[in-house]
């Protein structure tokens, strides 16, 4: 019988983690208390904790997180943000909904992420904030990044959806967790993140206690006190239930990463002598957890053919992401939409996202790879 293999096995991870899980689940609903309770304060201290002491505000997603951070920052309308084209629409979609500009960058081909030569020469008059995206659970090219938002008094905000547990190297050789950078990371808690739960969630992650308060009555309607609200807010809060069960799932963070890299390594080790398959770069200044394993196809490859190839083998594969932001007909009005941006329009054509995840055994490897070499 054709295998099945799923971009990721969310079923199989659950399984591993069942009775748990189901007990924390059920502890929530016989106190009832689905809004705010304790499980909700408990997971931000552990995560905390995990992420070098920083402060954590949890919210309803990722992209409210990305929406809340640029809040919290207080940008006035018409201020520029610069963001990557190459990446999910969250980041430029907030940008706009505030009023705010987002000025879309180019990527560097190889590491998938913003290229900090590019942002320098983005900056405008008007440039409040960057949003540096740890695309795929690698790290962003930091430290020129902390540089230019240092020099020039910038914001510098961290999209770490992908990335939670990855760790930035600096040049000194002192390591950060992803998010704990900038002034703001944000991070998501869907599913098929590195830390997902079962259903929507998300987190701001800052190590300034000012921004996190300011967050937090952000993501509760403006309000320190009930019912004053100081400013306009959001309603955007993280469920108990999905606060229990991340608690519990945060306890395996690092077995999921080291699941995760040794599934990336099969691949490295499997697919490394395809001269039609550029490999995603490991660099050396990010360890890398690989939310995803994405691939860039040669030119001579057709990959319309080749995913429906795999897909006939029973093997999922994903395009992350297959129109630049800058290209988007929501952007299209934007004069920055006007731009070529020739790294990210090649990645939009050429990559593939192969299956991921923490449950993909060696038989399954084994299977895809075999299966990609006999293309
Ligand atoms: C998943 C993701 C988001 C959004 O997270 P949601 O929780 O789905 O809102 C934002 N940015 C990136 C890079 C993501 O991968």
């Amino acid at each position: 019988m054709k295998p099945k293999i799923l971009m990721a096995d969310l079923q199989g991870q659950y399984q591993r983690v069942k009775d748990e899980v189901d007990e924390a689940m059920q502890q929530v609903l016989l106190s009832s208390k689905y809004i705010n309770g304790p499980q909700v304060k408990e997971f931000e201290g552990h995560l905390g904790e995990y992420l070098q002491g920083a402060e954590i505000v949890s919210c309803a997603n990722g992209t409210d997180a990305l929406q809340i951070a640029l809040m919290a920052l207080e940008l006035s309308p018409g201020d520029e943000v610069i963001v990557p084209s190459f990446t999910y629409v969250s980041c430029a979609e907030v940008i706009s909904l505030l009023n705010l500009i987002p000025i879309f960058v180019d990527v560097d081909p190889h590491s998938y992420t913003i290229d900090p030569v590019a942002v320098e020469q983005a900056l405008s008059p008007r440039t409040k904030a960057i949003i540096a995206v740890h695309l795929f659970g690698q790290c962003a090219s930091m430290e020129p990044l902390l540089y230019l938002a240092q020099k020039l008094d910038l914001f510098l905000i961290e999209d770490t959806a992908q990335a939670l547990g990855a760790e930035y190297v600096f040049q000194d050789g002192k390591r950060r967790k992803a998010g704990t950078i900038g002034h703001i990371g944000c991070t998501s808690f869907f599913p098929s993140k590195i830390l997902g739960c079962f259903g929507d969630g998300g987190a701001l992650i800052t190590r300034h206690k000012g921004l996190a308060k300011k967050a937090r009555m952000i993501a509760n309607h403006g309000q320190k006190i009930k019912y004053v609200h100081e400013k306009i807010g959001l309603n955007s809060r993280l469920d108990t239930l999905q606060a229990a069960v991340l608690d519990i799932k945060l306890k395996y963070i690092n077995e999921y990463i080291a699941s995760r890299r040794s599934a990336a390594n099969w691949y490295y080790a499997n697919l490394d002598n395809l001269s039609w398959i550029c490999l995603p770069a490991q660099l050396r200044h990010s360890s890398h957890v690989f939310n995803q394993f994405t691939i860039t196809l040669a030119e001579t490859v057709d990959r319309v053919q080749f995913q429906a190839y795999l897909s006939s083998k029973g093997i999922d594969t994903m395009i992350y992401y297959p129109i630049a932001l800058h290209k988007q007909m929501a952007f299209a009005s934007l004069k920055s939409s006007n731009v070529h941006l020739p790294a990210t329009e090649n990645l939009c054509k050429r990559v593939l996202s192969l299956p991921m995840d923490t449950e993909l055994g060696p038989d399954a490897l084994k299977y895809i790879t075999d299966t990609i070499k006999d293309f």
